[in-house]
């Protein structure tokens, strides 16, 4: 268990400060996580990292000569918002152009890329990488949808030394990208995880028993077994790697770089007695180990587990180039590989105004931040303030009932993860109403307070839903029903371009899109926006009881669809519970405005 904390709400938050003064030598604190503090050449390629809070040393603990230029540091077990990766990556920019890499999730994935894109329309060049090490989340035909784990560092390593070779971002992209189809990784647990503050691990597994695949944020494993010998799991784990050499690697006679991780509260002593058949196994097998690594470098909090990575850096064609790179000394807060020439502080008095820029609203806005709006829009300004209000107070009264859900084939973070972005929007709301903006200025603070703190899939998704429906509101005049219910056609489009997934996929689409259809239906029909809200809401509740029967396609929740059949999807769940909520707030208006 964790033991130690203040707010559990302010738990990353800290974490990050206090990391930053304990290695200001390789780091500064910017919008959104870490980039070095020291000078990179001008021109070179900037590594990106990031992800969830919570694995150190993955991604802070990576940052610094030889490794990362910067990482976006998420919430606990949240994805970074796309507004912090953005920030990050252009903290980091030296000119050359910036190289994402991250583990491969559907969040991450999310904001990782919209803030690809933002960077991409200011005309700074990104390529990104997702890392897929992880054997048991898809098979071997469908590498491309595996998550990352412990395989993040071989992958990062590569890609960084190429920057520091001088590479373009295209040949640094394209040896990641070989790193990546050269990396494997395996992993078991003893126990889960549990965040602080939190009553409960995220997930357990019984005593003396171990689950066999599990991932790195309590996702379900594939099997449990009970406990083998140390020798017995390296067995296990050298096994089922040695079932999938990389493509284009002949085994007998190849180098390969054992990385034998543990997962935050396994000793150093237990691993190295497994490391010691490790060893031995990869020498029966004819291999030639290199640079061995045994050690923590991705954890998932207090989680007992370990895993083991092989990276095997030659090719059928005995090209040397990834082993050449893997030679590049590397000096990082949390990791250090040969001896590198020091580089220069940086000077960062010019750049603090970027880290010290809040996110899109201002603390304390007044009347000149806001764009002008009448007296008709300012007056729904506060039926949206109300709106937004009742949404967070939803999502109070059901965050560990989302949470529970969302833990049997995700990762248990729906509830916080609602919680924080509805009461970051529920703030950023207030602060537009008390500025004097309108209806849509106020929706779209929120919408972006909302991405911003959440993070993760859904927060990113719930920032695209009230983005749209604000685009349709504006901040002139008293919008009519049909231009509420357009707004929220343009969510429900935007919601499918942006995360791909379909109806029928388990998502918060499946209940999107017949909350929308239903509303536009009704409203063309001659209803008043309360009475067809309040039908739409409860097509929406049928269709998010109905993913129960779904297996899912999409998100976090894919690798373990067993796991999720009898239980409705989270989003969808919530997307329900918050437009029933806003239907009853919408009837009260009504009914007082009628009075
Ligand atoms: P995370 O998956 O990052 O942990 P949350 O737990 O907050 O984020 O949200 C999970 C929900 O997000 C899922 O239940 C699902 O409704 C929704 N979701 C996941 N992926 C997608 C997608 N590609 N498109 C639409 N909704 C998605
Ligand atoms: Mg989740």
């Amino acid at each position: 268990m964790t033991r130690l904390w203040n707010e559990p709400a302010d738990f990353a938050d800290e974490m990050v400060a206090g990391f930053v003064a304990a290695n200001e030598r390789y780091v500064r604190r910017v919008t959104g996580g870490v980039v070095r503090s020291t000078v990179s050449p001008a021109g070179q390629v900037a590594v990106v990292v990031g992800g969830g809070s919570g694995h150190y040393p993955a991604f802070g603990g990576l940052v610094g000569q030889g490794l990362a230029h910067g990482a976006a540091m998420g919430n606990l077990f949240a994805s970074p918002s796309a507004q912090q990766v953005y920030a990050v990556a252009k903290a980091a920019d030296n000119g050359g152009g910036v190289f994402f890499c991250y583990g491969n999730y559907a969040g991450d994935v999310l904001n990782f890329d919209a803030a690809q894109e933002r960077l991409r329309g200011e005309g700074i060049a990104c390529e990104t990488v997702t890392v897929t090490d992880d054997v048991v989340s898809a098979s071997a035909e469908e590498k491309h949808r595996r998550r990352g784990i412990a395989g993040d560092l071989a992958v990062f390593r590569i890609a960084a030394a190429a920057a520091e070779a001088g590479y373009d971002l295209a040949e640094v992209a394209r040896v990641a990208r070989l790193a990546n189809e050269r990396t494997r990784s395996f992993g078991v647990a003893f126990t889960g995880c549990t965040l602080p503050g939190a009553e409960a691990p995220l997930f357990t597994v019984p005593e003396g028993r171990m689950a066999v695949g599990l991932g790195i944020h309590g996702e379900p494993g594939i099997d449990e077994t009970g406990i083998p010998t140390a020798d017995g799991l390296a067995e296990l784990l050298v096994g089922r790697l040695l079932d999938e050499v990389p493509g284009g690697v002949t085994a007998a006679g190849a180098r390969v770089v054992p990385i034998l991780n543990g997962l935050g509260s396994l000793k150093y002593e237990e691993m190295f007695v497994v490391y010691r058949r490790i060893a031995q196994l990869l020498t029966d097998a004819g291999l030639e180990i290199i640079d061995p690594h045994v050690g923590e470098y991705c954890t998932s909090f207090d989680m007992a587990g370990t895993s083991l990575t092989l990276f095997w850096p030659d090719g059928a064609d005995q090209n040397s180039e990834l082993s050449d790179l893997w030679d590049t000394p590397v000096d990082t807060p949390a990791y250090r590989r040969g001896s590198v020439a020091t580089a220069a502080r940086a000077d960062t008095s010019a750049r603090t105004s970027l880290s010290a820029r809040a996110s899109s609203a201002p603390a304390d806005a007044t009347l000149e931040d806001v764009p002008p709006a009448d007296e008709a829009s300012r007056a729904i300004a506060t039926t949206v303030l109300a709106a937004v209000q009742t949404i967070a107070e939803t999502v109070d009264t059901h965050a560990d009932e989302l949470g529970r859900i969302d833990a049997i084939a995700g990762d248990g973070d729906h509830g916080i993860g609602m919680q924080r972005g509805s009461h970051a929007a529920l703030a950023a709301a207030r602060v537009a109403v008390d500025a004097g903006a309108g209806a849509g200025t106020t929706l779209a603070w929120a919408a972006d307070a909302w991405s911003d703190k959440a993070g993760g899939t859904s927060g990113a998704l719930w920032g695209v839903i009230l983005n749209a429906i604000a685009a349709k509101l504006g901040d002139q005049g008293r919008p009519e029903a049909t231009t509420v219910a357009a707004g929220v056609a343009a969510a429900s489009r935007g919601v499918i371009d942006f995360g791909k997934a379909e109806v029928g996929d388990k998502t918060m689409v499946d209940a999107l899109v017949p909350f929308s259809s239903t509303l536009a239906h009704a409203v063309d029909g001659g209803a008043d926006l309360a009475t067809a809200w309040r039908t739409a809401a409860d097509a929406a509740t049928r269709a998010a009881t109905a993913t129960s029967d779904l297996l899912p396609r999409m998100g976090r929740a894919r690798t373990h669809g067993e796991h999720a059949l009898g239980t409705p999807d989270p989003g969808a769940h919530s997307l329900a519970l918050i437009a029933t909520a806003v239907g009853e707030l919408l009837t009260t208006e009504k009914e007082k405005a009628d009075a």
